[in-house]
């Protein structure tokens, strides 16, 4: 039988201002590993835990004008020409 006192609870997301509910079962989860509540809906957390991952995708190649190694969000495979932060400021000058 679920707890009588637990009611979902309606939320406003703090990113979207979209309103989202957190279930009886979610508060009890919260409750037992002593978490806040979240302010995020649940898209918007799934997007910022994509945006988290895509940042840690970066590479190791070399500068396609001096080939001093350089950390890209580029594979070093892929067809995009990428410079040193000296190599691109040389180049627009
Ligand atoms: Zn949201
Ligand atoms: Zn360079």
């Amino acid at each position: 039988m679920a707890d009588a006192a637990l009611k979902e609870e309606i939320r406003t997301c703090e990113t979207c201002q979209k309103q989202f509910l957190i279930i009886p079962q979610e508060q009890e989860f919260y409750k037992k590993k002593d978490l806040p509540w979240p302010a995020n809906c649940p898209e918007c957390r799934q997007k910022r835990r994509l945006a988290l991952r895509n940042e840690r995708k970066l590479y190791k190649r070399k500068c396609d004008k001096c080939q001093k190694d350089i950390i890209s969000t580029y594979a070093p495979d892929s067809k995009y020409i990428v410079y040193c932060q000296e190599c691109f400021w040389q180049n627009i000058g």
